[in-house]
């Protein structure tokens, strides 16, 4: 049987503990999980593309079934087919995220019926947590550990306290 290969495409900017545990859970269900680490050239971003990678690459470590990969931002499909996966992995917090990914799933569905879309309902302890809410509490010096792994936690301590910021 083919190997079932699913892509969790995002900016991850940072990587959040939402995102680990979509992963998680993601790896249960298929043979092989690929991060694809989207860049886009022309928008500002906090972490650079090869920091995000190493983040998300110490943070899913002992999942055996994960892959990092990055890639410029374009059509999700297209970098789905590039990596020979046949499933798109996003997650839902809450009634927005639903609206938008349904309306990105059917789109996609169009352009390839044969990449299928599937869903996670985001984990409750973490369904109102977002890379953007990490930044802006950290910028402000909060306290965001529970919210990301520890080696993202001490990145963006790091980059706070240097003022090293993209
Ligand atoms: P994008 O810019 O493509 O939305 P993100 O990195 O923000 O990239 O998110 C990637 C995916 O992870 C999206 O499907 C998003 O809904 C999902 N996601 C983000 N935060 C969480 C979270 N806290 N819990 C579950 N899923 C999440």
């Amino acid at each position: 049987m083919n190997e079932r290969l699913a892509l969790f495409p995002g900016s991850f900017d940072p990587f959040t503990n939402g995102h680990l545990s979509i992963v998680h859970r993601a790896a249960k269900l298929f043979d092989q999980v690929i991060i694809g680490v989207l860049f886009n050239t022309s928008k500002a971003m906090f972490l650079t593309p090869e920091e995000r990678i190493s983040l998300i690459q110490q943070s899913t470590a002992n999942i055996s079934n994960v892959l990092v990969v990055s890639s410029e931002s374009g059509l999700t499909i297209d970098i789905a087919k590039e990596m020979g996966a046949s499933f798109l992995i996003r997650g839902i917090r809450n009634s927005t995220d639903y609206e938008y990914e349904r309306s990105i799933a059917y789109m996609n569905q169009q352009l390839d019926s044969n990449i299928e879309s599937v869903f996670f309902m985001a984990d409750n302890e973490y369904c109102n947590v977002s890379s953007s809410m990490i930044k802006e509490i950290a910028k402000f010096g909060g306290d965001v550990s529970r919210f990301i792994p520890p080696s993202v936690n001490d990145m963006i301590k790091k980059k706070y306290s240097s003022g090293d910021l993209h």
